[in-house]
């Protein structure tokens, strides 16, 4: 673990800064697809050391060097395969519709990925979607009598085109001036103040309050808290119109506009500052009762499968079943253009759901309980009769495998 000196919240500047929790030798990249498990296995790796800041809530790893993330074209982190998460972005979108009239308008995404949300909305009548996206090429497709532009860069406001609302979904949170991005979208839109700015980062007051623990991982550097999110776009110049968490507890969707911060937003709150005094001792205790869980599973002969081949999966994998002799046989994942590849890391084989129907395991370890509906149905139709068992932090883990 590298040594930090003086710690400064990368939110607020201030030195009220306490540690929480370390993670030894993670993946620095979770969602790279490998083709073999030996490959897997030998992704590089980084330590985290999480830390809270006491001024305005906000938590981040002390120790996260950017230059370590480099992001390969076989990155692969959408979840659109799921109608779940399709669902939430759906919402979303009505929401935004229906809150910002944006039928024939113009929406700009920062960090818009392979462009799906922008996809979405061009599909519900705007008429010019815009994301910058340093990791694409630069080009225009139509979509449905729409156009859809991809500027290959990250946001610079010198080439920032008009906009009536601008989009930034899970980019925040690996920026280590993330209030920057903030000030730059501000300066190229303060001049058409009704302009609507729409956050989604992950949502670090759920990890604290429901030991949301398997989120953590190497690539996002922040863990934005209510309080932190709300102190951010104030000290950029920006109103806040509403913060909430969504997806049963796991995101923070905010809205703001250009213009004096509003004040019902406090800096921090009490109950933040208790979560970081009790984080560490609840989070050692609930990773030991998995582990002792897992171990038990192992002795016992059990087969295993993990449904969530994403950062959770990976991160529980990695704390809990890299050395030795695998006790999850399998991960599940719906998302086809991760079957057959292998976890970072831990180098588990991902699969689809029909390959349980060739060996079903003992049982499923659920990484995600948003998704039980989905999963219990896909399961359903495959005829296969297994106990499920949801991973969250604020549950132990069954009396038995
Ligand atoms: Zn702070």
């Amino acid at each position: 673990m590298p040594s930090r000196s003086q710690l400064f919240c990368i939110v607020c500047g201030g030195a009220d800064v306490v540690g929480l929790i370390q993670l030894i030798s993670v993946p620095v990249i979770c969602t790279q697809l490998w083709r073999s498990a030996s490959e897997a296995r030998k992704v590089a790796r980084a330590d985290i050391d999480l830390v809270g800041c006491r001024g305005c809530g906000h938590v981040f790893n002390a120790v996260f060097d950017p230059a370590r993330i480099t992001y390969e074209a076989n990155y692969e982190n959408s979840l659109m395969a799921s109608p779940r998460y399709r669902q939430f972005t759906d919402a979303i979108i009505e929401r935004l519709f229906a809150a910002y009239d944006l039928k024939g308008r113009t929406v700009v995404e920062i960090g818009c990925g392979r462009g799906e949300f922008l996809h979405i909305l061009c599909q519900r009548g705007i008429r010019t979607g815009i994301g910058f996206e340093p990791s694409r090429p630069s080009e225009t497709v139509s979509v449905d009598g729409a156009m859809m532009r991809f500027i290959s860069s990250v946001f610079d406001p010198a080439l920032a085109p008009h906009a009536d609302a601008v989009c930034t979904r899970h980019v925040l949170e690996h920026l280590p001036r993330p209030v920057d991005l903030l000030r730059a979208i501000r300066k190229a839109y303060a001049s058409c103040p009704a302009q609507v700015l729409f956050i989604e980062v992950p949502n670090g007051g759920f990890m604290l309050d429901q030991l949301g623990i398997w989120e953590f991982l190497y690539e996002e550097l922040s863990y934005f808290t209510p309080s932190s999110l709300a102190n951010m776009l104030r000290l950029a110049g920006l109103s806040i119109e509403r913060i909430e968490p969504a997806f049963g507890g796991y995101l923070l969707i905010a809205e703001a506009i250009c213009g004096p911060h509003d004040a019902r937003h406090p800096a921090s709150s009490p109950a933040v500052a208790e979560n970081f005094h009790t984080f560490g001792a609840r989070y050692t205790a609930t990773v030991t009762a998995w582990r002792e869980w897992m171990d038990l599973a192992r002795r016992q002969g059990k087969r295993l499968a993990l449904w969530g081949g994403g950062s959770k999966g990976i991160t529980f994998l990695n704390l809990l079943d890299r050395n030795g002799q695998h006790v999850v046989q399998h991960v599940i994942d719906i998302n086809p253009l991760k079957t057959g590849t292998f976890t970072a890391g831990t180098g588990h084989q991902i699969v689809p759901p029909a390959a349980l129907k060739d060996s079903p395991p003992d049982a499923i370890l659920l990484m995600n309980p948003e998704y039980e509906t989905e999963v219990r149905r896909a399961l359903r139709d495959l005829n296969i009769a297994v106990q499920l068992i949801p991973v969250s932090g604020y549950l132990p883990p069954p009396a038995t495998a």
